[in-house]
This record gives C-alpha cells, structure tokens and sequence, in this order.
C-alpha cells in the first residue's frame, strides 16, 4: 500500500474501538498498532492531523461549527426542511430519536440520520481524498462550496466513517485518550517539540523514529509558542497555601484575546491561543509595535483589549474584531485596540523562558515603551498601574500575605470583573503548562439558568443599582413592600445601560433631607446604602437579572437575611412585569437549599 490507498475507514475502526476501550493503556496500543503496520515508514502527519483535529493548524479554521454544519447536511442530504430528520438535525442539542440518548451530541445525531440513507458498505474514502476534501472545505468560502464537498463525502463513505468526519470537522473526537497520551505514544519528544514550536506537521516528520531522541528545542521568534496557562483555585486562601514561601505577584485577569507578538524587524505576528496568525490586528497595532519597542527581536505575551477614549476604560469583551476591521477601514471611533503585555518570552537573540518573573518583567520594562491605551505594561511599577485614574484600584501587586490578596481580589471584581491571577515570581515561563505556577481565582457564578429577577428600587450615580426582594403577604395580589438586597454595577454594556437610565429617569424621586424612604421600601440604619435617588414607585420599575458567586454572604448592610457576593447585571427583564420578582422567602429557600440545609 501507498500513503495514497490507506483507507479513512482503517482510522474510524480504531477510533470506534478506542471508544470503546476502558483503559488509556488498550488506547495507546491501538494508536501503536496503526503507526507501527500500517503507517509505518509513511507521512504521519497525514493520519496523525485527523488523530488531533485541534492541534493541526495548516489549514485554518473551517468555518463550521455545529449548527452551521447541520445546515450543510440538509443541504448535502437533500432533505425538505420541515421533514423531521433536518429538524433533528437543527435541534440537534434536543437529541434525535431514541428519547434523546444522544442529545447534545452533534455527530451521533447526524449518525441516526445518516444511518438511514448511507448503506453499511463503505464507499472507500482514502486518508489522502480526505484530507484534500477537508482543506477544500476551509479554503471555501461560502457555504454553498463547503456543503457540495460534504455531499461527496457522504456519497464515498458509511454513516460510521462520516460521524468521525464530522467530529474531525468539529475538532473534537471525545476518544477518552489524552492529547499528551498521543504525544507520548508517538515519540518521548513530541510533546516538547510541538509546544515550543506549535507544528503539528514538523513534529511528526522530525519525530519519525522513536529511538532517536530529540534535542530539546527552545523556542524562536516567527513560530506560535504553546501558551502557559493558569490551574483554577477556588478561594485565595487555597491558592496563597499552594504558592506558600514563594514571592508572589497578583494581577487583573483581563478579558480579552491572549496573544502572542512576535517581532522580528519590521515583521509581526499575532499569534492567538490556538497557534493562528492573526492579521488583523497588524493595521491598528504594527506601527505602534514598531515605534514603542526597544529591541529587533522579541516575543510578548499578553491580553489584546479594546481601549475606549471617551471612557478612558478597557471596553467589555468581544469587541476586538469589530474595532479591527474599523481600524482596516480608517473608520473614526472612540474605541481602539490595546495591548497589554504580561510577560516577555524572547529579547535580542535569546529566549528568556528559563528567566524568572521578577528578571522577565524588569527586560518587559526595558523593552516596550508604554503608550496610553494602545500598549501598555503589566507590572507592579510602571506603565499601566502607574497611570491608574485617581481611586482606581491597582492592576498588579506584590502579595506579602494573604488578606494582600483578598483585598485585590475583591477590588477588582467590583471594579472590573473577571478575576485575577497570582504568579510565582521565582518561576520560568513553561510552554503549554498548567500545573499551578499561575494559578486563577474567579467568582464561582451561578449558571445562567439560576439567575436572580430582582427589581430596581433606587440609583447610586457611580452607575450601580440597588435592587430589592418583594415581601409577599398573600400569592394573590401584588407585592407592596420591597426589602433592600444588593447593590450591583457590572454586566452591561455602556449602551445597555444607558438605555436603562433613560427608561428609568422620569421616575427618579430625588432625595430629601432627612433622607426619606418611600413607603414601600424597606432598608436597614446603614447610611452607606442609601442610593442617590429612589425609583418613585415599583410599578415603574425594571426588573434586572443577576447572578453572583454561588457563596452568598449573611447580610448586616442590607434589610434582606443574605446578600450576594460579587453581583453582576446578567440582562435587564424588560419583558417581565415588575410584580414578578423574586420574593425574600423564596430566596432564603435557594440560599438553604444550596446549602444543604
Ligand atoms: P478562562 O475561561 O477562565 O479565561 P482559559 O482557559 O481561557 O480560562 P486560563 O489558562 O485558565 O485560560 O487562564 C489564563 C488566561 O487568562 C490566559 O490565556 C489569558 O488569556 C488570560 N489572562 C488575562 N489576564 C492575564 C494575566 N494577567 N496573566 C495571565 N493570563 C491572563
């Protein structure tokens, strides 16, 4: 056999034998199996790319995540859209037949429904024709192009082989074997090699022999890095334990795009978590780059964020790809892109990865000359955190103990969100780890499905809201009588809250002096949370939408039994009548019920 006749249908049988294989062990031996009779001394890259779907960046992205790829298989199928095998597809989260055993599964779904009109016969689909129809299908652009080449696959393999096309497409085999597993079984150095180097193909043809150990490669400015990523720690006080003796530095974990910089002279990538170059971030950012940076060559990691000048505050998330095609298109707008870097990997001719923090961070202030709200440094001195608005909390701090990091923590998740990250200020920066040198602290949100409808009583003008529980005497008539709860601020957009203000303004009841509650509110002695202005009666109110982290607190501040801790604006209720808000017995149930009482 040629690398041309292997047959796709040799790899689906091992994945469906994997699947059903109980031990990483019997896994493994079956990936040697394949390597070692039937591809050995061929291309392994052409089968070991379909092995590791998320790992093989030659050829981009697809453009055909699930319900894209229902669509397509309508299509490719030639199925009537009301007839019910397209609407298991469309409602493919809803599961297929079978009372739903495969709910939530794409590909199982579209399995059901392929096994109805492909025979049990494979059409014999090469790994070669396969690997040509996927890179067809990515450099397509629109959908009609992807869906013809879907329909010549279906017409040369099974229902089996298909499903395990699909998953490849989705990137995602759920084989129960670990990519590390892979790596290993394939040779002791692939692991390495591919997270300093992020090339699936390179790694398999330099690692062709298993007994001829590799060199350990360092990285090299121009090739994407594996990223070093943070373990998750459930409160500061597990995380101070874990990082005990060691010099510590806490920072903002900022909600953006991890990037990765890559300057060689005048050439600059920005190399994204998933090893892509992204070219669109060279129109607002490369000349920036050029002029602010020190050196020829050199690698930075960091968050790309938005800046809006109006605000002089990082935008909410999501916005990155927006202001970069307006940059591209020389559009006028109070929002820009920024970049934050948190660490520098490689300076001059050298990779600086086995440097410790403390020395990384000192080269990161020699090397990048911050510019306000287009490049800016994350360090304890300098840069951002020097040139914080007055009252602002800081961005990045030296923890001496762990009430330092408490305090930070709660800073910033009631100025900005989404958590912080604490580092070992002694330790190298380690391609591809998560083993706990960084380790994340983030409120632990209740899902979106347990949101909390509470109502707007009154407006503090730092634009945060008091809101409050009903007090219901009877199930019949409407509430009249409101208990202060919480006071939130995060989770809406600037326009979304501008909207809010506006809808609420003409029912704003100024405060008197004394300050006066109206009658249907309830609040407690505490001063501090008397809001600037009351909502002059409920029935013109809005009800909000909150989650918060799934630890409430007792309350002393507020009229209610418990409060929230770090409350946040999932969405307004414009929709909902303010008489159905969520009342105090029923919260102090859910608090007990979480609890276990
Ligand atoms: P999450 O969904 O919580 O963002 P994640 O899986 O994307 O997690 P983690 O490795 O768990 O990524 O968290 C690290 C990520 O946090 C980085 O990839 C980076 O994008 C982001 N980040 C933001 N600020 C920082 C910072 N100061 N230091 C390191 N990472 C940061």
């Amino acid at each position: 056999m040629t690398d041309e006749t292997v047959r796709f249908g040799v790899l689906g049988s091992m994945f469906e034998a994997m699947v059903r294989d109980r031990s990483a062990a019997k896994k493994r031996k079956r990936f040697r199996t394949l390597l070692d009779r039937v591809y050995t001394g061929r291309d392994y890259f052409s089968a070991v790319r379909l092995i590791l779907p998320g790992l093989d960046r030659e050829r981009g992205s697809y453009g055909l995540k699930e319900s894209a790829l229902a669509a397509a298989l309508v299509d490719a199928l030639g199925l009537a859209k009301d007839s019910p095998d397209a609407l298991r597809l469309i409602n493919w989260r809803k599961g297929g037949a079978r009372s739903g055993a495969n709910a939530g599964n794409f590909a199982l779904v579209a399995a059901e429904v392929l096994q109805r009109r492909q025979g049990m016969a494979s059409g014999g689909l090469t790994i070669k024709e396969l690997n040509d129809a996927l890179d067809q299908i990515a450099s397509k652009e629109n959908r009609a192009e992807k869906t013809a080449v879907l329909a010549s696959l279906i017409k040369k393999t099974n229902a089996q082989e298909m499903k395990w096309i699909l998953m490849i497409i989705l990137k995602d085999l759920k084989l129960g074997i670990s990519e590390k597993s892979i790596f290993h079984e394939f040779h002791p150095d692939a692991e390495d090699l591919f997270n300093v180097t992020c090339d699936l193909k390179l790694v398999c043809e330099k690692l062709k022999d298993r007994s001829q150990r590799h060199k350990r490669q360092d990285i090299e400015v121009g090739k994407a890095v594996r990223p070093q990523l943070a373990m998750r720690v459930g409160d500061a006080a597990t995380a101070w334990r874990k990082l005990h003796g060691k010099h510590v530095v806490v920072e903002c974990k900022f909600d953006g795009d991890r990037i990765q910089i890559h300057k060689n002279g005048e050439e600059i990538h920005f190399f994204s978590r998933n090893f892509l170059d992204h070219p669109e971030y060279e129109h607002g950012m490369s000349n920036i780059i050029l002029q602010n940076i020190t050196v020829e060559r050199c690698i930075l990691d960091g968050e790309m964020l938005v800046w809006d000048t109006s605000t002089q505050r990082f935008a909410e998330f999501g916005s990155n790809q927006e202001i970069a095609k307006a940059a591209r298109e020389g559009l006028e707008s109070d929002r820009q892109l920024c970049y934050v870097a948190f660490d520098i990997l490689y300076v001059g001719d050298t990779s600086v990865i086995h440097q410790s923090l403390t020395e990384r961070l000192d080269l990161l202030r020699k090397v990048v000359k911050p510019l306000k709200g287009r490049l800016e440094i994350l360090t304890p001195n300098g840069g951002l955190n020097d040139r914080r608005l007055q009252g602002e909390p800081c961005w990045s701090l030296v923890a001496y103990t762990v009430e330092d990091v408490e305090r930070f923590f709660k800073e910033t998740i009631e100025n900005r969100d989404e958590g912080i990250v604490l580092k070992d200020l002694g330790s190298k920066w380690e391609p591809g780890d998560r083993s706990g040198k960084w380790l994340k602290l983030k409120p632990d949100y209740i899902h979106a499905g347990a949101d909390l409808d509470v109502l707007v009583i009154g407006l503090f003008f730092v634009a945060q809201f008091l809101v409050g529980l009903a007090v219901r005497s009877d199930s019949t008539s409407y509430p009249n009588r409101f208990v202060s709860f919480c006071r939130v601020g995060t989770g809406l957009s600037d326009e979304e809250l501008d909207a809010l203000i506006t809808k609420l303004k003409p029912y704003f009841r100024k405060n008197e002096y004394p300050k006066k509650v109206p009658p249907f509110y309830e609040v407690t002695n505490n001063s501090k949370e008397r809001p600037d202005v009351w909502i002059d009666s409920p029935d013109k109110s809005v009800i909000l939408s909150i989650t918060s982290d799934i630890r409430t607190i007792k309350s002393e501040v507020f009229a209610a039994p418990y409060s929230l801790r770090f409350p946040r604006i999932h969405r307004v209720r414009y929709d909902k009548p303010w008489h159905e808000c969520l009342d105090v017995q029923s919260f102090v149930d859910l608090v007990h019920s979480s609890n276990g009482n």
